[in-house]
């Protein structure tokens, strides 16, 4: 039993109680799975090491070694485990009485998959089997499987036009940019557009909410300070790129504006298919939550969000650990709109039978 949820090579979904230590105390089993590590330099996989997130520290049973066919012998203080002519140091009698084992997990995995097919498809915005399978995510492989939100939403696949270009080698030099809007209604915070700034090596994408189009001076001249490789904006000729400001602005950063001539859509496609990608997936994010309209500056966000964090067709990688150099950690994510609970830290503000939420 194991309570580290990153020790588990693969975890499956698996709803049982487990009796453990003290009679009234019933732990919740959460998963099962394979836990790969080493001992004393040996390579050790733990087969069916069951998930107890409140497990109070990591436990073996003697006896299901045993089932397998070891022998495990306690003598002088040492836990030792023999099949025939195999012998391995397993485990050493701590002061406190505790047989003690020197196992260190291999710790491979960068998230588990703990949760079912259905609800990492929801945690990832309804992506597809194929990207969540790429992903090394659960897919449903039921014909049954029905998602409601993704037939309502519609999602369609954006063909992708492959022109001549090079990409860049390294991230954040060139970046395509486009705004979006006005989109009604506005945000509760009055936002009526978005700006997305998608990076050309590694497709990692920001977005923007803005009030007025003429914000995106105040979006660039920030992000040309924290990305000082910057060297050219590919955008299209809308007036607030090409004329006034910014444009100034960039000069004097030595960052070109280079804005597609008119009529040619395609130049700019980058920045267009994520818009339409972000505003597609915003409204299947909103649809799920049944939140209003006006929440789509949070559902655009969100959508960003996950789109540097799922497989990039283009680049044939993540962007986000195109850009950071290191996967993203999916534990953390949550179904959009989904309910949250606050902790009270001070007790003073909690009367004696509140929740303790
Ligand atoms: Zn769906």
């Amino acid at each position: 039993m194991c309570n580290k949820a990153e020790w588990f090579e693969e975890i499956k979904p698996f709803s049982e109680t487990v009796a453990c230590a003290s009679k009234n105390d019933v732990l919740k089993i959460e998963g099962i799975g394979t836990v790969p590590g080493t001992l004393n330099g040996k390579k050790i996989i733990l087969t069916d090491v069951l998930y107890v997130p409140e497990l109070n520290g990591q436990l073996i049973s003697v006896k299901n070694i045993q089932n397998t066919g070891y022998s495990v012998i306690f003598k002088n203080d040492i836990a030792v485990i023999e099949k025939s002519s195999e012998k391995l140091e397993f485990a050493r009698l701590n002061e406190k009485g505790q047989y003690v084992s020197k196992f260190e997990p291999t710790k491979t995995s960068t998230y588990f998959v703990n949760h079912s097919a259905e609800l990492w498809h929801r945690r990832m915005g309804h992506s597809s089997n194929k990207v969540l399978k790429e992903m090394g995510l659960p897919v449903s492989e039921s014909p049954s499987s029905f998602c409601e939100e993704c037939v309502i939403a519609k999602q369609s696949n954006t063909p992708m036009i492959k022109g001549p270009r090079r990409r860049e080698h390294l991230p954040m030099r060139m970046v395509h940019t486009d705004i979006c809007g006005p989109i009604d209604p506005p945000t509760r915070e009055g936002k009526k557009y978005f700006v997305t700034i998608v990076d050309d090596f590694s497709r990692f994408c920001e977005v923007h909410l803005l009030k007025h189009k003429s914000d995106i001076l105040e979006v660039f001249k920030l992000f040309i300070k924290q990305n000082p490789d910057l060297y050219k904006i590919q955008c299209d000729n809308a007036k607030e790129y090409v004329s006034g400001e910014l444009d100034r602005d960039c000069k004097k950063s030595g960052v070109m504006i280079d804005s597609a001539p008119p009529y040619s859509p395609p130049l700019n496609g980058v920045a267009e298919r994520a818009n339409r990608y972000l505003l597609e997936k915003a409204r299947v994010l909103i649809y799920e939550a049944k939140l209003p309209k006006s929440y789509w500056g949070y559902a655009v966000l969100t959508a960003a969000y996950l789109k540097n964090r799922i497989p990039n067709q283009t680049v044939g990688n993540l962007p986000f650990e195109l850009k950071y150099g290191k996967p993203p950690d999916l534990n953390i994510i949550k179904v959009f709109g989904c309910d949250a609970y606050m902790r009270v830290d001070t007790d003073n503000l909690r009367k004696k039978l509140d929740p303790k939420r």
